[in-house]
């Protein structure tokens, strides 16, 4: 299946020309998509952090403001939005940003992810122990919508990389710090979140991107355009070439595991322009902090939770030790032995097993940051206004 990618020229963030840009890039997915006509519609838009005026770090607030309108205006019954930052949350985001009173007004309301869980998993993913936000099972669609920014792990962070806002807070920096050491686990992981919850819309704030000392603290880089797609990854690929980097390790992973779709762009496409790429990766971790390698390994025992075996339910089989990757298991006098130092928590093992006899295990201190996360949450009352849930959905 060939996928189309929508490009749209917008000179600036006034309401005039973005709506027009987005009905170019949006018009076409809502015609795959058959329509949104009295469909409940969930937004996910990157709201990293808001410090200061325009801040950059994320989506445009009328980029965001402008969407709800046009899936309103679609025929939508219900638009939502929903996302968890890393430290504030969605709502106080939105008041900063000086939108929640229009968005109210428009009657989109807002929340942070708070329900959690296990969701079933394509077979062709590699990570299986993700507790994912499950909110979006409740709506019919999702609108998947990203900045384009420069990222110190990744490169660049554009519409895939927008999707690990759906891992849980107090198991992000457990993930980053469980592959971490190697970028290329991580960028499966991300292509494992695409594989699992695949937004039916998507879309790329590139009007203003981030070059340099990304995604937190780079600099703003005019590019003057949006983009859309019904597949995050195909867009991912085109939008990537137009910035100057088609060589991001997840585009190169997504091509080995035979997961890149085919597309062709559409519309207004822009000229290549490159954006100043990160400094190399290696100390920098996600949000701007810096931390030596040696911490990083220490604190990765502290905030990642480990495989663990019940002995007494294991027949020695050693399916488990056949099942990882980084063979960080082996056989001893007949029960498998993990070599944590090594083990990078894809839980392939525990997927695998037969008998149920290998779990994934929270350190003392996750626990204590969930507490500490879901005080803080309700602390800021972000549980009000939950979207209405049903059973099942079609994302
Ligand atoms: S797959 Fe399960 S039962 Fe088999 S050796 Fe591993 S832990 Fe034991
Ligand atoms: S022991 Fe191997 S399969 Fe199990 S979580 Fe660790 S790396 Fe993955």
């Amino acid at each position: 299946m060939k996928y189309h990618v929508y490009y749209a020229k917008s000179p600036d963030y006034e309401t005039g020309t973005l709506r027009t840009a987005l009905e170019k890039v949006f018009q076409d997915q809502l015609q795959n998509a058959g329509g949104v006509s009295g469909k409940r519609i969930m937004l996910k838009p990157n709201l990293l952090a808001w410090r200061r005026k325009e801040d950059i770090a994320c989506v445009h607030p009328a980029v965001i403001v402008e969407t709800a309108k046009l899936f309103l205006d679609a025929g939508a019954s219900k638009v939502a939005i929903l996302e968890n930052p890393a430290v504030q949350t969605a709502p106080s985001i939105l008041h900063a940003m000086g939108i929640d009173e229009e968005l109210k007004k428009l009657q989109v309301s807002s929340a942070n992810f708070t329900d959690y869980r296990r969701l079933p998993v394509p077979e062709q993913v590699r990570f299986h122990n993700l507790e994912l936000a499950a909110e979006h099972l409740g709506f019919d669609a999702v609108v998947n919508i990203a900045k384009a920014k420069t990222h110190a792990m990744m490169t660049l962070t554009l519409c895939v990389k927008n999707l690990f806002g759906f891992v849980k807070g107090s198991e992000r920096m457990g993930w980053h710090l469980a592959v971490g050491r190697n970028f290329s686990e991580f960028a499966d992981m991300l292509l494992d979140l695409y594989l699992t919850l695949h937004p039916q819309f998507n879309l790329l704030d590139a009007v203003v991107c981030m070059e340099g000392n990304g995604p937190g603290s780079g600099t703003p880089a005019f590019r003057g355009f949006l983009a859309g797609s019904p597949d995050a990854l195909a867009l991912d690929a085109s939008a990537a070439e137009r910035l100057g980097v088609p060589d991001l390790l997840l585009l190169r992973n997504a091509a080995e595991r035979g997961l890149l779709p085919e597309y062709e762009n559409h519309g207004e496409i822009p000229d290549l322009l490159p954006l100043k790429r990160p400094d190399p990766p290696g100390i920098l971790a996600e949000w701007g902090v810096t931390l030596p390698p040696f911490l990083k390994n220490v604190m990765r025992d502290f905030v990642v939770s480990k495989p663990k075996l019940d002995a007494d339910l294991c027949v020695g089989c050693g399916l488990c030790v056949r099942m990882c990757p980084p063979h960080s298991l082996k056989l001893v006098n007949g029960k498998p032995v993990f070599d944590l130092p090594n083990c990078i928590r894809c839980y392939c093992c525990q997927e695998h097993c037969p008998k149920g006899a290998i779990r994934p295990c929270k350190t003392v201190s996750m626990k204590i940051a969930e507490s500490l996360e879901d005080a803080i949450r309700s602390l800021f009352g972000t549980h009000a206004d939950q979207p209405p849930k049903k059973n099942g959905g079609t994302v």
